[in-house]
């Protein structure tokens, strides 16, 4: 009976912790992305505007130790670990342990440009990392070294294959297309998820700190890939379970993973986002396309108690914008490696 009592207890405990995150438009936000550094090993011409050294004061680990538990006490499920790059950062292994020691989350991510996944891979498994997603935008040479200016695409085919060895599954492979630069290679990513167990999503390229033109003339619909892919390959929509974001996925009749399409600009999928951004220097932004942010570091480092940042937290999450508005007129002033992407 008292087993009883005890199991009614708690789930109206979660009911009550899951109704606090929800925002003015009823989206339930259980996802938190986390992101640790500005700086990246690469210099992917889309991302960052130029080579500068971070002018940021990032945040201590202990500080986002306490955010995260702040977060996971309010009904955050959901982590990612993301940057710049986050596997750059010292120590992040084990933050992630720590993170994992919480129990509080269901699933701990870590988003990478793959490069340090061959050292770093059976550490993260170990420290309670469930999974992982890699950005690789060409399987050429030269191509992958003219987009990152200057990477080696080797060192990332090898961390894919010791993250699949080391089970940080399923891995994902976002491949950001733009006209003229990678869109010839989609054939060949789509074939990749035929034999191998990987998750291949094609991302629409956001105007985020960009000159209009230069996003102009790179910019490609996500419709027009899919038209294009259906054109060598027949394409079955598929709902089975491969992560509640928002890609639309689909199957090569017979292949081990699926295709996804991530399309924030033709296809924007605000309506169902759940998700809310930590900045490395430790702002609160509730949404990427929109610049309205909350310095949570300020009140931290004056001394703020936990019961005061929660309610700053539970005020961002209320007034989450209801849909992104990706100016393409002006830049966002922040590059896309300062927010976490
Ligand atoms: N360093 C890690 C990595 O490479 O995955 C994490 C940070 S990186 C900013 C995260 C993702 O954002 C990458 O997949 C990158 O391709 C994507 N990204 C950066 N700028 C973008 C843009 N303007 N539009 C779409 N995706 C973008």
């Amino acid at each position: 009976m008292a087993g009883n009592w005890s199991m009614i207890f708690l789930r109206l405990f979660n009911i009550q912790r899951y109704s606090m995150l929800i925002d003015n438009y009823r989206r339930q936000i259980d996802y938190l992305r986390l992101s640790i550094t500005d700086m990246c090993n690469l210099r992917c011409l889309y991302c960052r505007k130029m080579e500068k050294k971070s002018q940021m004061e990032i945040l201590r680990y202990e500080e986002i130790i306490r955010i995260a538990q702040i977060m996971g006490g309010l009904g955050i499920k959901k982590v990612r670990i993301t940057g710049g790059e986050p596997l750059i950062r010292r120590d992040v292994v084990s933050l992630i342990e720590k993170i994992s020691q919480m129990r509080l989350f269901s699933s701990i991510t870590l988003t990478t440009n793959g490069t340090r996944l061959a050292e770093f891979s059976s550490l993260l498994k170990k420290a309670g990392l469930s999974r992982v997603n890699i950005s690789l935008d060409s399987l050429d040479r030269n191509t992958y070294s003219k987009i990152t200016r200057g990477g080696e695409l080797n060192k990332v085919l090898i961390g894919i294959e010791e993250a699949i060895m080391c089970d940080l599954t399923p891995v994902k492979i976002n491949v950001v297309v733009m006209k003229g630069v990678n869109e010839n290679e989609i054939e060949e990513f789509a074939r990749l998820t035929i034999d191998k167990p990987l998750y291949i999503r094609f991302i629409e390229f956001m105007p985020i700190s960009h000159h209009r033109d230069f996003w102009a003339e790179r910019y490609l619909e996500s419709s027009v890939l899919k038209e294009r892919l259906s054109r060598s390959f027949s394409l079955i929509p598929f709902d089975g379970p491969v992560g509640n974001g928002p890609a639309e996925y689909y199957q090569i009749k017979g292949a081990k993973a699926v295709i996804g399409f991530i399309s924030p600009i033709s296809n924007h999928f605000c309506a169902k986002c759940n998700r809310i951004r930590l900045t490395p220097d430790g702002k609160l932004r509730p949404c990427l396309g929109d610049e309205k942010e909350i310095a949570l570091k300020k009140f931290i480092r004056k001394g703020a108690t936990d019961e005061e940042l929660k309610e700053l937290i539970l005020q961002v999450i209320k007034n989450k914008p209801k849909a992104h508005h990706f100016n393409i007129k002006e830049l966002q002033t922040r590059q896309m490696v300062a927010l976490g992407g």
